[in-house]
């Protein structure tokens, strides 16, 4: 059961302890405390584990300072919406907002090489108005013999100009919890230059040890990409290790299945999913095209395969896209034939802007010819 506090109600506040001291007349309940800073307001719960069907709801509703009780059906403890009755509320981080009414692009570098492309990057995007991006220091190969990122020796030079740039929000992957050290003590060391959006890659979809170890840290954001060879569920359960270890800044992201009935592209692109998942959870869902698609193909009608698949992802309500580019991809050290041209990620911004505004239409449409209630 999960009791949802009024706006007002903060977790360390006498009202949680009062329904903390309620709850644990029940024999077998436990209790946590969640705190959640939305976009428009912050969200108090307190989640009551354990044996709770006999818990009845009324003596936690009857209490002025609680909103309302929900008793939960639906799997996704943390990370459900509870048949619309969770609040959808999102998260503001450095100063960025996400939600599942928010849309951002995240042009980047698979893996950071030189300096020089680092800051060409950041200088593209900074001259179109973003600032969200995303950059791999630690990058997990299927051969021990390729490039396996520069680590934590690029981090100062990337958060420095990153902050040059305006950049605030940097989604990296990690790999291992001693990463998260690392790109924290390069955080402090550049002044708090960025942001840092803890990247858990596909291949690490089901590591449950770091899943929980991002977990406690609850101040950096999680971008989890969903495991490219498990189901939907499995991948949602690995958010809700992440949500119930306390951190609930999670954006999810699909970026293809494992699959040769994909073929050509490198993964099947998945992003039929992004109302699914919007549907199930109240996290951001965002989708990665280069990772999907995996090349540069041209359509026939002059547009690349990764813009169409990106298209459906943001026609369909996706709140972000992930993309590579690359200043020189013939010289990229990892995943160069599918990142996006320097001259070329303008169209991709106003194709997918394009497409955004779209859906908007989608759901005004929706609600002028069904009655419908658009976002
Ligand atoms: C990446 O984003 O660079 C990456 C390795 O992605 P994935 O984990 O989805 O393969
Ligand atoms: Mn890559």
């Amino acid at each position: 059961m999960i009791i949802v506090m009024r706006g007002d109600v903060g977790p360390d506040s006498d009202a949680v302890q009062e329904v903390v001291r309620m709850a644990s007349r029940y024999p077998g309940v436990s209790t946590q405390v969640r705190s959640i800073q939305g976009v428009t307001r912050s969200l108090t719960e307190v989640y009551l584990l354990g044996s709770t069907a006999a818990v009845p709801k009324e003596p936690f509703e009857e209490l002025a300072t609680v909103e309302k009780a929900i008793r939960i059906k639906a799997k996704y403890r943390a990370i459900g919406r509870h048949e619309g009755e969770a609040a959808v509320v999102g998260f503001v981080y450095n100063g960025v907002e996400f939600g599942q009414d928010s849309f951002h692009l995240m042009p980047g570098l698979c893996a950071v090489d030189t300096p020089a492309n680092v800051e060409a990057v950041f200088r593209l995007l900074k001259d179109l108005g973003i600032q969200t991006t995303r950059a791999g220091a630690y990058k997990p190969r299927t051969s021990p013999y390729d490039f396996q990122g520069h680590g934590k020796d690029c981090l100062p030079y990337v958060f420095e100009l990153a902050g040059k740039y305006d950049i605030r929000v940097i989604a990296m992957e990690v790999t291992h919890e001693s990463h998260v050290r690392e790109i924290r003590e390069a955080l402090d060391a550049t002044g708090k230059a960025t942001g840092v959006m803890l990247q858990i890659g596909t291949r690490n979809a089901q590591n449950f040890e770091l899943l929980k170890a991002v977990g406690q840290e609850s101040d950096l954001p999680v971008l989890y990409k969903r495991g490219m060879g498990i189901t939907l569920e499995e991948s949602l359960n690995a958010c809700e290790y992440v949500a119930s270890s306390g951190n609930h800044r999670i954006v999810f992201c699909l970026r293809g299945m494992r699959t040769n009935l994909g073929d050509p592209h490198r993964n099947f692109v998945d992003f039929s999913h992004v109302p699914v998942v919007r549907r199930l959870t109240r996290l951001p869902v965002c989708v990665d095209p280069s990772h999907s698609v995996g090349g540069r193909f041209l359509g026939a009608d002059g547009l690349l395969d990764i813009h169409h698949a990106a298209a459906q992802g943001v026609i369909a309500g996706a709140n972000g896209v992930i993309v590579d580019v690359h200043p020189s991809p013939r010289d990229a050290l990892c995943d160069g034939p599918q990142a996006l041209l320097m001259h070329e990620v303008e169209h991709f911004v106003r194709d997918m802007e394009l497409a955004r505004r779209t859906y908007v239409e989608r759901l005004r449409l929706a609600e002028k010819m069904l009655g419908t209630k658009p976002e």
